[in-house]
């Protein structure tokens, strides 16, 4: 398949190179990335170690850009002859988004909305579009979310995802435009921006700096590893069906509170670093996924564990 990926520089942009690469050596990969402050050319290096694929070789090519560009977007999907796209490009950090929302806006609205323009406009056979649980909001001490459960995002981040989410679903019934949705739990594993929990974590704890956890540690998180994640999205650009959205988790609700534990055993660090500091405003309780439409109709399923054995 000839794809164009964004936002490959950053977390799970890279890993689903990796993954992509592996599973589908014959594949083609333009690389469109903005190379924010979360993008980081280092995590696609290995690439050429790993699967002997180097930028300009005829597989692979990184292309630095804004999602945002339709020239620049147009011009590569007809340079390339990109069948479809995968947008992981994303403003993608809450905390951010309430100090300065205005990136969130321009990237994770306009740049999906441009990127949806392109695929209609040039008639690709499908679009992907990456979001989270997050525009589901919040949820009490029991039930999961589905695809059904209305979105009543809480976060400048989660709703400029949720806007998006909704301008899929209206390019598909305006336009026909083929665009898959895909939404996931919280990812864990490599090549992650050391502001987010875990990597925080594991650096702050190395270097026995405090530990700052949000309210009463209670937040509840399902954690999914990456790799599971790029397996659902992979599956949902092969076999989705256009216009749906499907849920991915890892089955691994856990308590902020109990990761950052986890880690401190882990490590072998003393729960004396943990600082409770004040709550992040808007923050949602609990998340949690019910992925059974992806199990029946994908074969999705994590193959992965929170806990190490
Ligand atoms: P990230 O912040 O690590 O990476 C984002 C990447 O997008 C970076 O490489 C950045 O340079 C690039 N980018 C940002 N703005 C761009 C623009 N305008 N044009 C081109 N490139 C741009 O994010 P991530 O954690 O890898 O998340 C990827 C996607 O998955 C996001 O859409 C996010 O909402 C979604 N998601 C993330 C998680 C999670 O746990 N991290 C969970 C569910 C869904």
């Amino acid at each position: 398949m000839r794809l164009l990926v964004t936002g490959g520089c950053g977390f799970i942009g890279a890993n689903y190179l990796y993954y992509l690469f592996e599973t589908d050596p014959d594949c083609v990969v333009v690389n469109l990335d903005k190379l924010t402050y979360a993008g980081n050319l280092l995590s696609v290096t290995p690439l050429e170690e790993r699967h002997g694929v180097k930028h300009g070789d005829g597989r692979y090519v990184f292309a630095h850009g804004d999602i945002a560009d339709a020239e620049l977007v147009t011009r590569l999907v007809e340079e390339h002859r990109i069948e479809a796209i995968v947008n992981f490009a994303a403003e993608s950090h809450v905390d951010r988004s309430i100090n300065d929302p205005t990136p969130f806006m321009t990237t994770n609205i306009l740049g999906a909305q441009n990127l949806l323009q392109v695929a209609r406009a040039m008639k690709l056979e499908r679009i992907v579009h990456v979001s989270t649980d997050e525009v589901y909001g919040t949820l009490g001490p029991d039930g999961k979310f589905t695809e059904a459960t209305p979105l009543a995002p809480n976060s400048p981040y989660s709703a400029s995802k949720a806007a998006a989410d909704l301008l899929c679903r209206a390019w598909f019934h305006t336009y026909n435009t083929p665009v898959v949705v895909t939404r996931c739990s919280n990812n864990y594993g490599p090549f992650q921006f050391p502001e987010k929990l875990i990597p925080l974590m594991i650096t702050k704890a190395k270097a026995d700096q405090p530990l700052p956890v949000y309210g009463d540690g209670q937040n509840v998180r399902d954690w999914i590893y990456v790799r599971d994640h790029c397996r659902g999205v992979d599956l949902a650009l092969r076999k989705g069906t256009p216009g749906e959205a499907y849920n991915f988790g890892g089955n691994a609700e856990k308590t902020n509170i109990d990761v950052v534990k986890t880690i401190l055993t882990a490590l072998g660090k003393p729960e004396s670093l943990i600082t409770y500091v004040q709550d992040r405003p808007g923050h949602d309780r609990r998340y949690a996924m019910d992925y059974s439409l992806a199990e029946r109709t994908l074969g999705f399923t994590p193959e992965y564990t929170f806990t190490a054995p």
